[in-house]
């Protein structure tokens, strides 16, 4: 099962995409992570990403979209994968059916987690991330026992400075700007189908669970 999911920052994506990682063996891929890591290695193509990346350009369709069906090809892979972060606009939508298409394979379903701007702004805006582990609190709902303390480590909370409730709002219209062509091409295609990022993430998950299971990709 190829899913690619969707949803502006704060909507409930990243946890979706743990849970369904867990849920059906999925490989979690996403674009982002996977370029830093070739950029950590120093890699030839890491040396070619972090032109781009450094910069803060997109990188070029073509290369994103070979990095990403050779990543799809590997044995970890075989279940199927949860893009993220990949495709970012109609081209490169177009590119992924290609090439998906050229490599024997398909894109069975696009989850889009969208919400209100309250909720994001409320959920991001109360976000506070460990120093040293990387682990992610809510100072409403999910906070740490001691205040800006990790549970975990012991570590320093502090608040992302793109989360600051003044440039949340700027992210949004982003987001929404970017990707409006992509939403299109999908919901043209009949592909897209949209969740409310506002619901508890196990009520998400149900609601997502009984979509595949309405489309049969349950036993795929
Ligand atoms: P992210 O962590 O998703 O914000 O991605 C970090 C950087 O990786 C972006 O600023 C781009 O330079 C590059 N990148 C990630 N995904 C894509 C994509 N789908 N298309 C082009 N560039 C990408």
């Amino acid at each position: 099962m190829n899913i690619v999911l969707l949803g502006p920052p704060g909507a409930g994506k990243g946890t979706q995409a743990e849970i369904l990682k867990d849920a059906f063996k999925l490989l979690h891929l996403s674009t982002g992570d996977m370029f830093r890591e070739e950029v950590k290695a120093g890699s030839e193509i890491g040396k070619k990403l972090a032109e781009y990346m450094n910069k803060g350009e997109l990188v070029p369709d073509k290369i994103v979209t070979d990095l990403v069906i050779g990543r799809m090809g590997k044995p970890d892979a075989k279940s199927g994968v949860i893009l993220d972060g990949y495709p970012r606009t109609g081209a490169q939508a177009e590119s992924l059916d290609k090439a998906l298409k050229d490599s024997g394979k398909r894109l069975d379903v696009v989850l889009y987690v969208n919400t209100t701007d309250e909720v994001v702004v409320k959920r991001l805006s109360g976000r506070r991330i460990c120093k040293a582990c990387g682990k992610i609190f809510h100072v409403v709902n999910m906070p740490s026992k001691k205040e800006n303390v990790c549970d975990i480590c012991g570590g320093e909370l502090y608040q992302r400075e793109d989360d600051k409730p003044a440039t949340i709002k700027n992210r949004l219209e982003v987001y929404v700007k970017s990707t409006k062509d992509l939403i299109k091409y999908y919901r043209d295609k009949g592909f897209l189908y949209e969740f409310d990022g506002g619901m508890q993430k196990e009520d998400l998950f149900k609601a997502v669970k009984a979509l595949f299971n309405k489309l049969g990709l349950l036993n795929k």
